[in-house]
């Protein structure tokens, strides 16, 4: 057997790994490999562990052959790999949901709050000595107590979002995706609207769908055209979900107040423009970064290669359920 691991992630699923696979197990260390690698490093294998920075493309499946029988990615988000590719292959496809729901909730608001209270402005303003007395009117951003918020994309992460913003901060949730949840609506009298009636009518907004080819640009110039100019973006999701040189100019031309971003369309690289702007907070895809979500995705990834090349069973959180599996 030939396992590949594209980086290193938390001990606890290399040891699983070892555990199973001893010299089988092939780690990549250093930065993200290249396709080229990629290519190289994949052949001969039966499984392989990815993360989001992997593209895993038919030519990668094809050069493992015949033999690769299970993609194990390391995330929630499995845009990365080509699942129609996979399943056409009878490779199974898997992800790490739940594990990180907390973590990512938890970053989303603190971008939704710091960028209310612009902490990061204020945190360079005393640093560079220009705090010199009490001002009334410095600083200013909104309440967000009582506000209205707009989760698109009600899934795990949107749900935990809603609920801490709920329960800690008595907000009024609007919410828009391509499915009801009625238990939803009942458990914190949520209203299920269109999109473009939850962008005319939030204070914040905060993106939660999979990158889709339905998802793709879902926030374009239109939309941040008919939000409030004085409402606040957040985007723990995916970057090519927000058309990025169209939020640079709603940023700078003030169509909307301000955004909290995680994740870019270009990533690791910035839209023009929007690294000059005050009035947005960036962090570099850190979202799920607790010390306890990347143990968990590290146990439920390796879990997931170890389930179908040891256990010979389907792994729970397969994502290409129709894949007629190899064992
Ligand atoms: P989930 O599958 O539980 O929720 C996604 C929701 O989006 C579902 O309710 C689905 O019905 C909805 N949806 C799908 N297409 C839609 C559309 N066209 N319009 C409106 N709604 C649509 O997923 P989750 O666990 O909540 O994760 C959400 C996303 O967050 C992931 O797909 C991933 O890309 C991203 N994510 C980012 C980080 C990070 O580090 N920044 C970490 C984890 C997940």
């Amino acid at each position: 057997m030939k396992i590949l691991l594209t980086r290193e992630i938390p001990q606890s699923g290399i040891e699983a790994l070892k555990k199973e696979f001893g010299e089988s197990l092939i780690i990549h260390h250093g930065p993200p490999m290249t396709s080229d690698q990629l290519k190289e490093s994949a052949k001969g294998c039966d499984g392989v562990l990815s993360l989001l920075t992997d593209k895993i493309t038919p030519d990668v499946m094809d050069a493992a052959g015949d033999s690769l029988r299970i993609i194990s990615n390391y995330a929630v988000g499995f845009d990365n790999v080509d699942l129609t590719a996979a399943t056409e292959r009878r490779i199974i496809v898997t992800n790490t949901p739940g594990v990180l729901t907390e973590a990512v909730a938890e970053h989303t608001v603190a971008l939704l709050i710091a960028v209310s209270r612009r902490i990061v402005e204020a945190d360079k303003f005393m640093r560079t000595g220009k705090y010199k007395y009490w001002e009334p009117m410095l600083f200013l951003g909104p309440k967000i107590y009582g506000k209205t918020l707009g989760i698109v994309g009600l899934g795990r992460i949107g749900h935990h979002t809603a609920k801490i913003l709920k329960n800690g901060f008595d907000m009024k949730v609007l919410y828009y995706d391509v499915r009801r949840d009625d238990d939803f609506e009942r458990e914190i009298k949520a209203m299920y609207v269109s999109l473009d009636d939850l962008l005319e009518k939030s204070d914040f907004v905060s993106i939660h769908v999979p990158l889709l080819p339905s998802t793709h640009h879902l926030m374009s110039e239109r939309e941040f055209k008919k939000m409030k100019p004085t409402a606040i973006l957040v985007n723990t999701s995916r970057g090519p979900v927000i058309d990025e040189n169209a939020l640079v100019r709603a940023l700078k031309e003030k169509w909307i107040e301000g955004a909290g971003i995680d994740v870019f369309e270009f990533e690791p690289n910035l839209a023009e423009g929007l690294a000059e702007l005050d009035n947005i907070i960036v962090t570099p895809h850190i979202a799920s970064a607790t010390r306890e979500a990347r143990i968990e995705m590290a146990r439920l990834a390796s879990q997931s290669v170890v389930d179908v090349l040891v256990n010979k069973k389907i792994p729970e959180n397969i994502v290409n359920k129709e894949v007629k599996p190899r064992f």
